[in-house]
């Protein structure tokens, strides 16, 4: 294959041109979408011959089902690789389907998981409810405990998880002591890097195993697709792509072209989201009416000096509490003209929301208090607009209150 990924190149050009045929299918410049659900055989020989090629190992020329594969697919895979530094990518149809497709592949009856405790609502149902009906326990853990941590660790168990940064208060994980832990005791480390994208932050690096990400944030980054990735060497990629060829939680055509799309600009607006981010942050913390912020580019937040050595900029998500209470929080979200209220972050839109009434309103207030949902705590995802108009938006939202 005629693909430079071994060169030397830095992220821009990375997120522009990795996992690309220089010559593609009718000359096209850009990945073609290859709209199409099987694929044929000359004639018996042929199809002979390629099962004969598949019961040796896998045969990366071709494709005989749109289940195991599709070119357009492919090409993204090869890019995200290329990007986290990872030997392989696997996509699917969103994060959840990566993590969950994840989870099947190396747990069951009997087996355990550890998670860190600030997460992704539907991660946390998913590891300590849905799982739990198939025989996995699993273990909750403070962020940043690492003592917890390791004393969690049972015989039984086979993998930890956590999110770096972490939703919604942007915990950092010293990625050198979690998968230190994780070697000691043989046992498969996980980090999903959607808040931080493979731009700020490349995990696998400092020895962690695998590499997940919803690709419906930074990595498509316009806020109309649904994607998830999964990276890392490629046997244990291959262990969840054989999976996610039984399960079906594919990623489509259409959408990998658009994820491809997306990429090539990511580099422009990573930095922008990283640059935003900064302004916003700070602007809030000196804000009369603001309580705390929570954004790991700021000396006061507990996880400074780990982001500062571990990543390049500390992306979009700016959580903060706003004085006066939950009330407060929603005047100022309904007083913001530029951001929308809506879930989700890493698009070129900013967006904002009060976790309380968003991802949370389900549970009882004193459960949310015990997750560390505070009812004052708004989370804004800045997008790539320019910062000082997200300022002055939020300067004149903040003085309704
Ligand atoms: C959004 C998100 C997910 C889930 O991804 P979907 O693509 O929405 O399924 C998982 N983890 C984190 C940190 C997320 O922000």
């Amino acid at each position: 294959m005629n693909d430079d990924t071994k060169l030397n190149k830095c992220n821009s050009t990375r997120a522009v041109h990795d996992g690309a045929l220089r010559v593609k299918a009718y000359n096209s410049l850009i990945d073609p979408i290859v709209q199409n659900a099987t694929y044929t055989f000359a004639d018996t020989n042929d199809l002979r011959e390629y099962m004969d090629r598949t019961l040796l190992g896998i045969d990366d020329s071709r494709i005989e089902y749109g289940r195991n594969g599709n070119p357009t697919v492919r090409a993204a895979e090869k890019r995200i690789a290329s990007l986290e530094g990872a030997d392989d990518c696997a996509l699917f149809g969103s994060g959840m389907a990566a993590i969950t497709t994840l989870l099947l592949a190396f747990l069951g009856a009997e087996q355990h998981l550890i998670v860190t405790e600030e997460s992704y609502r539907r991660s946390h149902q998913l590891c300590v409810d849905v799982f739990r009906r198939f025989g996995v326990t699993c273990s909750v853990v403070p962020v940043g405990n690492y003592q917890a941590l390791e004393e969690a660790i049972r015989p039984e168990t086979k993998m930890i998880f956590s999110e770096s940064p972490t939703n919604p208060y942007l915990r950092c994980i010293d990625l050198e002591r979690f998968s230190d832990i994780a070697k000691r005791n043989n046992i498969l480390s996980v980090i999903d890097s959607t808040f931080a994208t493979p731009l700020n932050l490349q995990p696998l690096k400092y020895g962690v195993d695998l590499v997940v990400h919803s690709g419906s944030k930074y990595l498509a980054g316009h806020n109309d697709i649904l994607a998830g990735a999964l990276c890392g060497r490629e046997y244990l990629v291959g262990i969840v792509r054989q999976l996610l060829g039984t399960v079906g939680s594919i990623l489509a055509p259409e959408q990998a072209s658009l994820l491809i799309r997306g990429l090539k600009t990511l580099g422009l607006r990573v930095s922008r989201h990283n640059e935003n981010g900064q302004s916003v942050a700070k602007f809030l913390e000196a804000h009369s009416k603001v309580d705390r912020v929570w954004y790991p580019g700021l000396r006061s937040h507990p996880d400074y000096q780990i982001a500062n050595q571990q990543m390049m900029g500390c992306g979009g998500v700016v959580s903060f509490e706003v004085k006066g209470g939950g009330d407060a929080a929603g005047k100022i979200v309904d007083a913001v003209r530029i951001p929308y209220i809506a879930p989700s972050l890493g698009g070129v839109e900013s967006l904002i929301e009060q976790p309380a009434i968003m991802s949370y309103y389900d549970l009882e207030p004193e459960e949310r208090s015990e997750l560390g949902i505070k009812d004052n705590l708004v989370r804004l995802a800045v997008g790539i607009e320019d910062s000082v108009d997200l300022i002055n938006d939020l300067g004149q939202a903040l003085d309704k209150v």
